[in-house]
């Protein structure tokens, strides 16, 4: 365990903090890049077009690229992230001809586009074009069209001109009816290739891990609420600071990383969940003081933990990602056991992003027996994974409760 005694320091400045944190692990590219998001404005959307072919077009005052998250090809449903962008406040509408729905929001890798298409629709291209003809700045534009087959097809030249005259403003009413937006979940099955992880009698946890992450994915793919990034889908070694990368880069709305404990007393079974709070972050400083922190924080002997980042900077991520460990506390509750010190408190934070909560699920030990094969059952692993849906279920149904007050 390599991190340092500045990490947790608090009440540092946040340049002070990322710098600490990147030198501490290695981040340093991936900080440099998040900070140098957000840096240029979008300043509407535009949407045009018929059945057969729409364009969707963004307006920036600088050039942008973007990335597609989540391909449109499986149900219609696109996801893109133009990193160097910044959104705040979003944007959504009603959609025109092939798109069904749009919006945009700020994410902590820039600004993410989601669009809704209809169904025999996809994305044809995506392009930047610079300022030219009479407009003084940049556009990204996504051409859709309807898939081949029965419908007929435009050219393209004589179709982009009457694109453009057809498209409109269309900064976004607030109470436009849209498609329901997804969320992005990122799906962190601890370990893997060749880091096994915890070691019990019949496997390792990285397997287990995997296992769960999959079922885990498909409890939330069965409702059309949410696009799930995993970062890893087989069993291979990802770097931790790939894993940050992946949520960032996906625009993750929360990320959850599943591990499964180990201890040197076989007896000891349960499942807790790792997020920081303020008792959580006092404690671990006043470890650090006490020089001898890191024995503390290997309570569970998960190396998986030791090695997550902390992230002491922002309030608001930790009331939200304590917020979601509440709920996952008591939606597993019941499903599987729960260690006495359920450690809703007592931990550790993914360091992502400074608003993406995040949290850690320790499913049981794998030195436990009855646990081990709890985990290693395909049923049993179902209903646990059910239950932490569930609880996601939960976490986003709160928060836009709240947000529409
Ligand atoms: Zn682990």
């Amino acid at each position: 365990m390599r991190l340092r005694a500045g990490v947790l320091v608090r009440n540092r400045g946040r340049v002070a903090m990322a710098a600490a944190l990147a030198a501490a692990v290695g981040l340093a590219a991936a900080l440099a890049s998040h900070a140098a998001s957000a840096s240029g404005g979008l300043l509407k959307v535009r949407l045009g077009g018929d059945a057969q072919q729409s364009r969707l077009v963004i307006d920036l005052d600088q050039a942008a690229s973007a990335r597609l998250v989540c391909d449109d090809a499986v149900d219609g449903h696109a996801v893109l992230v133009l990193p160097t962008v910044s959104a705040a406040g979003g944007l959504q509408g009603a959609g025109q001809g092939l798109v069904k729905a749009w919006s945009v929001d700020q994410t902590s890798g820039g600004a993410r586009l989601q669009i809704d298409l209809a169904p025999d629709a996809k994305i044809k291209g995506r392009f930047l074009l610079p300022p030219a003809d009479g407009i003084d700045h940049y556009r990204y534009v996504v051409d859709v069209i309807a898939q081949p087959g029965g419908v007929r097809m435009v050219s393209t030249r004589a179709s982009n001109a009457a694109l453009a005259m057809k498209l409109r403003p269309q900064i976004a009413p607030t109470r436009v009816p849209a498609a329901p937006l997804r969320k992005v979940i990122v799906i962190d099955p601890g370990h893997g290739g060749h880091d096994p992880g915890a070691i019990g009698a019949q496997g390792f946890e990285k397997d287990v891990n995997l296992a769960a992450a999959l079922a885990l994915k498909e409890r939330l793919e069965r409702s059309s609420r949410y696009s799930v990034v995993l970062t890893r889908s087989d069993d291979t070694y990802v770097p931790l600071a790939d894993r940050v990368r992946v949520a960032q880069r996906a625009g993750a709305d929360l990320f959850i990383s599943l591990h499964s404990d180990s201890g040197p007393d076989a007896t000891v079974r349960g499942a807790s969940v790792y997020t920081l709070s303020d008792k959580a972050s006092n404690r671990a400083a006043r470890f650090v003081k006490q020089d001898d922190w890191f024995m503390k924080a290997s309570l569970t002997g998960d190396r998986g933990v030791q090695d997550i980042l902390f992230d002491l900077t922002q309030r608001a991520t930790k009331n939200r990602s304590a917020a979601f460990a509440q709920t996952l506390v008591s939606r597993i509750e019941g499903k599987a056991p729960l260690l006495r010190r359920s450690q809703r408190d007592a931990g550790f934070m993914v360091l992502l992003a400074p608003d993406v909560p995040a949290v850690l699920l320790e499913m049981g030990f794998v030195t436990n027996p009855d646990d081990e094969q709890f985990l290693r059952d395909a049923a049993s692993r179902a209903r646990l994974m059910n239950a932490v849906g569930d609880s996601i279920d939960d976490y986003f149904a709160q928060a836009t409760r709240l947000a529409s007050r």
